[in-house]
């Protein structure tokens, strides 16, 4: 094993004398892995600092919205993480030793000596070099037979999935089966792959790839991990936690902890509970802290929900969201605040059954961009010098998801050619001709009133007293007879390209709506709407020249693949830029008429 002579990130240092940033430190300590040279072999996809130089998978290329035309920063942090298998177990010791957050959820430990695998920012002695395995996710680590540590409980790192997959293939098969696709006794890998349009043996080459486990050790692990999280913050039954975490049997639940615990699952309890955030209505309900990497801009998050929230199905009442829940047929609740000091959102899901609980999680991270890796997003941006003040004013921003395909599209069909606040009143309205009523006792102390209309629910209403063109009813009517035929329609979104063939498919859907419900419903973090007016706005204004929708898009070239963030980041400035315009105006009027 050779040594370099001196630590790639002094020399970094020495060389340009300025902060590195995370992302920079990140792509230095993978990027020692290919400089060390542990292994003798000459890495293929070899980097040097400043070089810039990349390769992107050839698996990336039959999708075209991660095609890179422009590679910087992110380009060659992908590719190395692509290659996970690769970690350097010198440089992710470094990490170790100094328990740096920033590897948090994308690296783990295992320790040969105790058999139990850490998060690098395990508060427990730091154990020797020659007795830790390195490893891409926890799946893996325990796969290689650690068991998960009790003090640092990996079950809470930060689940970065969109970052660790940066296949697309992937993270939309780490988010499907974080929604339990893999649980129950009618899946397998060969439906979960058919779901995302590729064979079962490629998917399992392309999870050994990037995560280097089989989709099932994933689901197996995410089961236990989730399993051990509600047995830990909740106070929920353990028959009720063995059915909620997908376990077959709960003899088969009460095995497994055994085996990897050494104690059975009630052991594992927690005497405290949780605090609830400030504004909760209640204690009812299973609570759950969900951890993100920070920083986190909860402020912006709020006034985008609360721009947005639909009368009766969703509120932002003291910094907490609400919003009605349907799956299968039963109606329920969300609750979300965010606790900073704990780097983590709390939530409170009420549903009458625990089977929805993946699912509802799942989303919940999607509504909440859970899985971004934002300190690494904005390291690239902030290259552009258009970006950079943006990216240095909002450092937390996300990219909200959407709670339900078809409520996406629905929402997104009628808000066309509407101000926000004028789609927002349109849509609460349709809620109130024809939304599912809430039960009573989950009305308890909010505004929430209905869940959002099914499909089943529009195609049965009179859409008369809703004011609103023939043509766009007509839409509305399409789209819920469209789900109503197919109800996957909307819920397993492909690529972008892929949703946009099958929307339109449908009657009445333009290549306008089709392109907008697309881009929103695949959440996909490079997506950029060209097209939007107010982004173009927001470029121009701090561009001082309006984009075409081609300018726009050959300008966002250097943004890939994070094009969605950027987007967020214009979107915000033009919004700080209509405010303060209108304030000016309203001072102007007011000093007029005094
Ligand atoms: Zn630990």
């Amino acid at each position: 094993m050779c040594r370099a002579d001196a630590w790639p990130l002094e020399k970094a240092r020495a060389a340009n004398n300025t902060s590195i940033t995370p992302a920079q430190l990140i792509v230095i300590l993978l990027g020692a892995c290919v400089q060390l040279g542990v292994t003798g072999s000459a890495a293929p996809n070899c980097v040097a600092i400043g070089a810039r130089t990349a390769r992107w998978s050839p698996e990336l290329v039959g999708d075209d919205a991660r095609k890179p035309r422009a590679v910087g920063l992110a380009g060659w942090q992908c590719d190395l993480m692509m290659h996970a298998e690769q970690l350097n177990p010198e440089a992710c010791y470094r990490a170790l030793q100094t328990r740096d957050g920033r590897f948090d959820g994308r690296l783990f430990v295992g320790v040969i000596s105790t058999g139990i695998y850490c998060r690098p920012t395990c508060p427990a002695r730091t154990p020797k070099f020659e007795n830790c395995r390195f490893f891409p996710s926890a799946a893996a680590a325990q796969e290689a037979g650690f068991r998960p540590c009790l003090r640092c409980r990996p079950e809470t790192a930060p689940n970065l999935g969109s970052w660790l997959g940066t296949s697309n293939t992937v993270s939309r098969g780490l988010a499907l089966i974080a929604e339990g696709a893999l649980d129950g006794e009618r899946t397998n890998v060969e439906v979960l792959a058919g779901r995302l349009g590729v064979g079962g043996r490629q998917l399992r080459r392309l999870f050994k790839q990037h995560l280097g486990v089989s989709p099932i050790a994933i689901a197996q692990t995410r089961r236990v991990l989730f399993a051990k999280q509600l047995i830990h913050d909740t106070r929920m039954p353990m028959t009720e936690i063995a059915v909620a975490a997908g376990f077959g049997s709960l003899r088969r639940f009460n095995e497994t902890f055994q085996r990897l615990f050494r104690r059975p699952p009630s052991a594992l309890r927690r005497k405290t509970v949780l605090p609830l955030p400030a504004g909760s209505v209640g204690a009812i309900g299973v609570t759950l802290r969900l951890r993100y990497r920070p920083p986190y801009d909860w402020p912006a998050m709020l006034v985008h929900l609360r721009a947005h929230a639909v009368t009766g199905v969703e509120c932002v009442v003291n910094e907490v969201y609400r919003r009605t829940v349907q799956h299968d047929g039963q109606l329920g609740t969300i609750e979300v605040g965010q606790l900073p000091e704990r780097e983590s959102l709390v939530v409170t899901i009420r549903f009458p059954s625990v089977r929805a609980l993946p699912t509802i999680v799942g989303r919940i991270r999607r509504v909440f961009d859970l899985g971004a890796d934002v300190a690494a997003i904005a390291a690239h941006l902030a290259q552009d010098p258009l970006l950079a003040p943006l990216v240095a004013e909002r450092p937390g921003l996300r990219v909200a998801g959407s709670w339900d395909g078809f409520e996406l599209a629905v929402r997104t069909a009628l808000s066309q050619h509407l101000s926000v606040e004028a789609a927002r009143r349109l849509v609460s309205r349709l809620v109130r001709l024809c939304g599912t009523p809430l039960p009573a006792e989950l009305c308890v102390g909010t505004t929430l009133t209905a869940c959002f209309p099914s499909a089943a629910n529009i195609v049965a209403a009179n859409l008369a007293p809703l004011q609103m063109p023939s043509a766009r009813k007509a839409m509305l009517m399409a789209l819920a007879e469209a789900n109503l035929a197919d109800p996957s329609l909307f819920q397993a979104p492909t690529t972008i390209k892929d949703t946009i063939a099958r929307l339109r498919a449908i009657r009445g859907i333009s290549e306008w709506t089709a392109r907008y419900i697309a881009l929103h419903a695949v959440h996909e973090p490079d997506a950029f709407p060209a097209f939007d007016i107010a982004l173009r706005r927001g470029a121009a204004g701090v561009d001082a020249q309006r984009s075409s929708p081609a300018g726009l898009n050959d300008r966002a070239e250097p943004w890939r693949p994070w094009r969605a963030y950027a987007a967020q980041h214009l979107w915000a400035a033009d919004a700080a830029l209509q405010s303060a315009s209108s304030a000016a105006l309203r001072q102007m009027l007011s000093s007029s008429t005094s």
